[in-house]
């Protein structure tokens, strides 16, 4: 079976492009710049996509986020992971370890990749587990990386919360190294967060909230970047969602220190502000996520973060939470945002509509920078490499539904907002995953 995307823009190293791209066997056969020399898909067995007003960029990867399995299927689980993924345009995703049981042996790590190959024959998003750092992400005992490794793990994290005691951070840190896996940390001094359930400034005082300073955040941003510095290991920084943590990660990395790091959509256009809702008084509770959505400046610092490298690349946390977890008090209610399905639209939103950056430019840090960053397959679309592609209208306008969305999460503060940049096609390996209608 061959695939002919015609008439397309292709998002090549070398920038935007005219062309076509031709799937044959998985694989991208060819690309073609121009029109003149392409197959006119006359053959009778080629399926002919006209990519006209879209571009064809190489799929999404997605470096974080939370499928649910095993343990938590009331909030997702990895066949409507994979879904909400191909949705999203996604053809890689990195999920994290704090499952039920916990990813901490291989046999969890098992049981993930063959509920993901099982799902394959319908949805064949590619599925990269992380372990856990420590044993049920408990903070103490190191987990058996090696094997974890061996399993098919591609990074270690015990994500959700921080590694509390810094000496054992610095163990963890040197026995990842030693397997070649990147550390991720989730910066979160607890003991600093307190109560806090919001961004601690103007806005919690106005709404009566406890507020969580970004100091919780940036302390352990300095603290494991030290300690990755001390131990010549590779830690990628999850989440940074402050102007001061972009600029603890720049320094560390200008240091030589083997430090990278994500921000998540959502930093990059909602502020503390919105927690009020739209009415400004009723406390959206999908606005709670951890860390707290923050102030105006830090969203234009991380996007100058993005831009001059500090942050590698844009990962989307995707956290599916069922209604019952969301529909309490704000306090109480569960942290996180169901985001794969909203994360190209937000990030086109917020930074190439504006012009803050190229659409090349953005789509760098949702393909070839997350692929680098665990050194995944894929990012770009070359002559061989498997055919993961997403084709995106980058003029669609769409109201953001959770109704449509494929996830069981439908916790999203964009619900009802005006985003341009829309998937209208996904494959992995050649095969269609997700196909829509153009906006
Ligand atoms: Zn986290």
């Amino acid at each position: 079976m061959k695939t002919l995307i015609e008439n397309g823009t292709l998002v090549t190293p070398d920038g935007l492009r005219k062309g076509n791209l031709l799937i044959e066997d998985e694989k991208i056969a060819a690309i073609f710049f121009g029109s003149s020399d392409s197959p006119n898909g006359g053959t009778g067995d080629i399926d002919v996509f006209d990519a006209s007003g879209l571009l064809v960029s190489p799929g999404l990867i997605d470096l974080h986020c939370h499928l649910r399995e095993p343990g938590f299927e009331y909030k997702e689980d990895i066949a409507s992971g994979m879904r909400a993924a191909a949705h999203g345009g996604f053809t890689s995703v990195c999920c994290m370890a704090n499952t039920h049981p916990v990813n901490d042996t291989a046999a969890v790590t098992e049981f993930i990749k063959m509920k993901a190959r099982r799902e394959c024959e319908k949805t064949a998003v590619r599925v990269y587990p992380i372990g856990a750092a420590t044993k049920g992400l408990k903070g103490e005992e190191l987990t058996e990386m090696g094997e974890l490794k061996e399993a098919g793990i591609v990074a270690v994290s015990d994500d959700g919360k921080s590694v509390v005691k810094a000496g054992r951070m610095r163990l963890v840190l040197s026995y990842a190294r030693h397997f070649g896996l990147p550390v991720i940390t989730h910066p979160e001094d607890l003991d600093l967060v307190g109560g806090g359930v919001m961004n601690e400034g103007y806005w919690s005082t106005v709404f009566g909230m406890p507020g969580t300073t970004r100091t919780a955040e940036e302390s352990i941003i300095a603290r494991d970047c030290m300690l990755a510095e001390l131990e010549s290991a590779h830690l990628h920084v999850a989440h940074v969602s402050t102007a001061g943590g972009a600029d603890v990660v720049r320094w560390f990395k200008a240091r030589g220190a083997r430090v990278t790091a994500e921000t998540a959509p959502h930093y990059l256009y909602a502020t503390d502000a919105w927690v009020g809702g739209a009415d400004g008084l009723s406390y959206d509770v999908n606005t709670r996520v951890n860390p707290p959505l923050r102030t105006e400046k830090d969203t234009q610092a991380l996007i100058e973060a993005l831009k001059d490298g500090t942050i590698d690349c844009i990962a989307t946390d995707h956290a599916p939470h069922h209604a019952d977890d969301k529909n309490v008090e704000f306090a109480l209610a569960a942290s996180g945002i169901s985001g794969f399905e909203t994360a190209l639209g937000v990030c086109w939103t917020a930074l190439v509509v504006p012009g803050h950056m190229t659409p090349e430019q953005m789509l760098r840090k949702m393909t070839r920078d997350p692929a680098r960053v665990f050194a995944l397959p894929g990012g770009s679309l070359e002559t061989g490499a498997p055919a993961d592609v997403a084709l995106i209208d980058p003029a669609g306008e769409w109201i953001v539904d959770v109704a449509e969305f494929f996830s069981k999460g439908k916790n999203n503060p964009f619900h009802g907002k005006k985003l341009t940049g829309k998937v209208v096609a996904t494959y992995v390996g050649g095969k269609c995953v997700y196909r829509g209608s153009r906006p």
